[in-house]
């Protein structure tokens, strides 16, 4: 008799599961599940490592990895749910020991911390976020000299951005300008120049950005004995998401597991959205025959997410992509609902329209929880959230503006990093800057003075203070002495670089209070993680999310809406699914219509957007759309026509011209306008 877990999955997952596993601890051979939206990979995924663990495989080696840390949490709760079933109350300790479950970055990070010293890095590394990175990169351009003699030098953020498509793709300078960056093209010299210097400066503070996180473990994995003892400590390598891995990181894989044993990829090619980040659907397409004998390969088609309306329109959106290996998917999920091309006048009808649909399914018994609302880039969902913030409904917002953003959490997080690792220069440049009489010259000298010492916090604490800065340096040097690791001990550091940072914030902020209330905040979520460096290490790696409410703490008893950006919703879904701003201009993006493969990459986009929803789907189509050109007059807002992707007849259309009709309109208006503004200063306060 087998397990009740297997006789819930079709046949084709069943053999996926039960790929290899003689017993728990025979690994088998390379498995690639490559199928359509919905058709139940990421779930097969979990009961194959639930399958594993239940055959005795042991969870502390098993590697899983997948798109964010909340999905590897959400994965490990289904595990977990699996192994109860079948151990009882024992597996909950095996579930536990699954502690090898996050981002190909997270993962990474703490292989690098584990082997620091056998890679010649010092362990302490700190990591820079993106932001980090650029303003490293604008440190080092300034050094060079490049920006000032040279203006129309690249930006800091296109320097950044072909650094790391060149790292992560694999691919050298000149076709990264060539293919991805042609109006660079004349600065490559320059750009080889400062990218060493980059490089360098990084070594010499002892941080990684994010591409060092992978460039790193590669290079780890290019030692023989590191490879052997990295891949040999996990019987089982298993990746989700697949489609959305650039060269790099199929490089490490292959690496952890040369002849494929143990090893199980899961994606789906029409879903590949991050080639801006080089990903490529190469790896997916190319994974079978990198093993000999090849990987076996199980292709699923039935979709157990979505009704059949909903389906047929998004087959309809990808089955005119160029390039395509998996076939449209079938259900058996009738409705008599197609999914809704909503017409409406401009964004603020948009937001009203989706307000008063999401009332009405709330009043239907439908949980706020159940609904998400998805676009294209985070500014997208402005007017709904002022709409949401005057209506009182909770949200939370997904992939959009980050906790760690503002510059309160940022200042506080500096702290934390340079008593960790004084070496940091840009988290050293913000904090010093923050003591009065302190400038970016002196701050760059003092910072100079300790670059290369063996012991700079120390020197630090013997430099005299700089003029007028008095006891602002002396309270900021004792800080960091009692920031020194093992003093005060975790969590009570954050309540130490807190109690020294107060008094900075009431001088330099007006609204301090709402900002203080942020900090708490963040202390109540430094209590979550068991140190100082895992704490800075997954929060720079994986921020957590805006709420409505107190920005980075989940709602969790609350009932609330999703808003996510399209990217950000990957592999999850909803009962009900309202996509903003489906027209030319946005989906495909005005920005994005370049090439062949951007268009067909937009189409994607759309495809993965439409296949989050299970039971109701609502295209919006504005007229009137803000775009990030301008037509002849100068008005940011275009008239906008539908999506070229969207087919026509598999839609319901229907047309929202007036909305709302309760409030008398004038009164009605300058409330919206008024509350506008409030919200939105608010939240460029609560941001910067
Ligand atoms: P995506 O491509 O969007 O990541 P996916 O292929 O990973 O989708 P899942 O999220 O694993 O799909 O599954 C989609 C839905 O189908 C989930 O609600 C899941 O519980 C359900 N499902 C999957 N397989 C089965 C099955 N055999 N019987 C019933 N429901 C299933
Ligand atoms: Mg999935």
């Amino acid at each position: 008799m087998s397990a009740a877990y297997l006789e819930k999955l079709n046949e084709r997952q069943r053999s996926a599961v039960e790929h290899g596993v003689a017993s728990g601890v025979d690994s088998g051979g390379p498995l690639l599940i490559i199928a359509g939206a919905g058709s139940g990979k990421t779930n097969t995924l979990a009961h194959r490592v639930a399958h594993l663990i239940v055959n005795g495989a042991d969870p502390r080696r098993i590697l899983l990895m997948t798109f964010s840390r909340r999905a590897a949490a959400e994965m490990g709760r289904r595990v977990e749910r699996i192994c109860s079933q079948v151990l009882g109350a024992k597996a909950g300790s095996f579930s536990d020991a699954l502690a090898w479950a996050g981002t190909f970055h997270g993962i990474g990070a703490r292989l690098l911390r584990e082997h620091a010293t056998e890679i010649g890095i010092d362990p302490s590394f700190t990591i820079h976020d993106r932001e980090d990175s650029a303003d490293l990169m604008n440190i080092v351009r300034h050094e060079l000299g490049f920006s000032k003699t040279e203006s129309r030098f690249p930006t800091k953020a296109t320097c950044l951005a072909t650094y790391s498509r060149a790292v992560n793709a694999e691919q050298p300078l000149d076709e990264v300008l060539r293919d991805s960056f042609p109006w660079c093209s004349a600065w490559e010299k320059q750009l080889r120049e400062l990218f060493g210097a980059y490089v360098d400066a990084k070594q010499a503070q002892n941080v990684l950005d994010y591409d060092d996180l992978l460039l790193y473990w590669a290079q780890m994995m290019g030692d023989a004995v590191l490879a052997e003892e990295a891949g040999g400590r996990f019987d089982h390598v298993l990746v989700d998401e697949y489609q959305d891995t650039n060269r790099l990181q199929a490089s490490i894989l292959l690496a952890m597991k040369p002849e494929g044993r143990g090893l199980t990829v899961v994606g789906d090619d029409a879903q590949s959205i991050y080639s801006f980040r080089a990903a490529t659907v190469r790896n997916i397409l190319d994974f079978p025959a990198t093993f000999t004998p090849a990987a076996e390969v199980i292709t699923l088609d039935r979709n157990y997410r979505s009704t059949q309306p909903i389906l047929a329109a998004a087959n309809g959106v990808i089955e005119l992509a160029r390039e395509r290996f998996t076939k449209n998917l079938w259900t058996e999920r009738e409705s008599a609902e197609r999914p809704r091309l909503v017409t409406v006048r401009d964004e603020s009808v948009q937001a009203n329209y989706v307000v008063e649909q999401v009332l009405q399914n709330r009043e239907g018994g439908m949980l706020l929880k159940q609904q998400a609302v998805l676009f294209r880039t985070s500014h997208h969902s402005g007017s709904l959230e002022v709409e949401l913030t005057r209506r009182n409904i909770p949200f939370v917002k997904f992939g959009g503006l980050k906790f760690l953003d503002s510059a309160h959490v940022k200042d506080m997080l500096a702290a934390l990093r340079f008593a960790q690792n004084p070496r940091d220069r840009v988290a050293g440049f913000r904090l010093m800057q923050l003591l009065p009489g302190v400038g970016p010259q002196t701050a760059g000298r003092i910072l100079d003075a300790i670059a290369a010492d063996p012991e700079p916090l120390t020197t630090l604490s013997e430099i005299p203070a700089p003029p007028r800065s008095g006891n602002d340096w002396t309270s900021f040097v004792d800080m960091l002495e009692a920031l020194r690791p093992g003093r005060a001990g975790w969590p009570s550091e954050i309540g130490t670089a807190r109690n020294w940072y107060e008094p900075h914030l009431e001088r330099i902020h007006e609204d301090a209070e709402m900002r203080k209330a942020d900090l708490l905040q963040l202390e109540q979520i430094a209590t979550g993680y068991p140190s100082r460096e895992r704490f800075l290490t997954e929060l720079t790696l994986d921020p957590p999310d805006a709420t409505s409410d107190q920005a980075g703490v989940p709602l969790l008893d609350e009932d609330y809406l999703i808003l996510s950006t399209i990217h950000s919703a990957k592999g999850q879904e909803w009962k009900s699914v309202f996509v903003l701003n489906c027209v030319d201009g946005c989906i495909p993006s005005d920005l994005g219509v370049g090439s062949t493969a951007e268009i067909e990459e937009e189409r994607r986009l759309l495809y993965v957007a439409m296949t989050r929803a299970r039971d109701s789907l609502h295209l919006i189509t504005p007229q009137r759309f803000f775009t990030h050109g301008q037509n002849a007059q100068g008005d940011r807002h275009v008239y906008a026509s539908r999506s070229r992707f969207l087919p026509a007849t598999l839609l319901q259309f229907f047309e929202c011209s007036a909305w709302p009709v309760a409030a008398p309109a004038a009164a009605g208006q300058r409330d919206a306008q008024q509350m506008r503004v409030d919200v939105r200063a608010r939240m460029r306060g609560m941001w910067r």
